[in-house]
């Protein structure tokens, strides 16, 4: 009977396996085709400054629902647009879709737009070039991007790979383009490591933030990574924060820049276009300030 079960729990698992790759398979062809369709689109975030309340920047988030069915999350279909290469159109998509929503609210309001580029994308052969092509047919300064990487991009061991991601940074930052490392604290940067860089923001990942960190003091890591920021004259712009205790915590800390539901769920273009009317680009923030002082 045991032998029976053992099997049964094989084929079980075998057949999981099974599911989950059709389910891949079948992600690439849908994406594929929405990507064709023109079905994706971008939805954007507010960075807020917390001292002014003023919106300082965006971030472009990509969106996918399929016709009649519900969203999928790019958490679920970016590590399958990696794997299968598709990322490259996707990326540059997103980008050229990202820049061409921002072109007024950067003359408008002196926003920036935050553009995740993911490591497969940056490791493409002509990919600073791509991306200094589409701000210029925006007739966008550099300092109108930021590119948001992750620490895993950075933290490959020295060799050409890595010489070529840096060599891409160090171009794109001639030209103003500032780059921020997306989840920071999750990876495994070192402090010295940090310093040898070509990084001009830390994004605090959302652990951090809302205080869920696995081990030792939240509260002293989150103080540690606003602090190492500021040390080596990076920006620091907390995730994630959802509550007005989170935000002034932050103040309190001197991490000034914040993006979460608290101010603004990622919305679509026009959304934002229509929140920017109203409040001239600036929530009010003064019960943050009022909390932490
Ligand atoms: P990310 O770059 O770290 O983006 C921030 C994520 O946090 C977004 O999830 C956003 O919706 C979510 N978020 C914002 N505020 C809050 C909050 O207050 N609470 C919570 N719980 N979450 C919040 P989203 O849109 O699902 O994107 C997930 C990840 O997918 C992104 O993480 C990024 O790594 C990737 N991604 C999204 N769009 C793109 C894209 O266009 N290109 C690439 N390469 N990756 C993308
Ligand atoms: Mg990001
Ligand atoms: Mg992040
Ligand atoms: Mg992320």
């Amino acid at each position: 009977a045991a032998k029976a079960a053992g099997k049964n729990r094989v084929q079980e698992y075998t057949s999981a396996l099974a599911a989950d790759r059709d389910r891949r398979t079948r992600l690439i062809t849908d994406l594929r085709r929405a990507l064709a369709a023109e079905e994706l689109t971008v939805h954007y975030q507010p960075v807020v400054e917390l001292t002014t309340g003023r919106i300082t920047a965006v971030e472009a988030l990509v969106r996918w629902v399929p016709p009649g069915q519900p969203p999928i999350s790019p958490v679920e279909f970016i590590p399958v647009a990696e794997e299968s290469g598709l990322i490259g159109p996707l990326g540059a998509w997103v980008l050229r879709r990202a820049l061409r929503d921002a072109r007024m609210w950067h003359q408008r309001y002196g926003m920036s737009v935050g553009v995740n580029v993911s490591a497969r994308q940056l490791r493409e052969p002509g990919i600073a070039q791509l991306i200094l092509d589409e701000l210029a047919a925006q007739r966008l300064p550099g300092a109108a991007l930021v590119v948001e990487i992750t620490e895993s991009v950075l933290v490959v061991n020295d060799g050409p790979e890595a010489a070529a991601v840096l060599a891409v940074l160090d171009r794109l930052r001639e030209h103003g383009v500032r780059i921020a490392v997306d989840d920071f604290g999750t990876g495994y940067s070192s402090l010295a490591y940090l310093r040898t860089l070509p990084v001009d923001v830390l994004k605090i990942d959302r652990a951090f933030v809302q205080g869920s960190a696995r081990g030792g003091d939240p509260a002293a890591f989150l103080r540690a990574i606003v602090q190492l920021g500021r040390s080596l004259g990076l920006r620091t712009v907390a995730e994630a924060v959802e509550t007005p205790a989170q935000a002034s915590r932050l103040l309190q800390m001197h991490c000034t820049l914040a993006q979460g539901y608290f101010f603004s769920r990622p919305i679509a273009a026009d959304e934002l276009g229509t929140l920017l009317a109203k409040t001239g680009g600036r929530f009010d923030t003064t019960t943050i300030g009022a909390i932490a002082a």
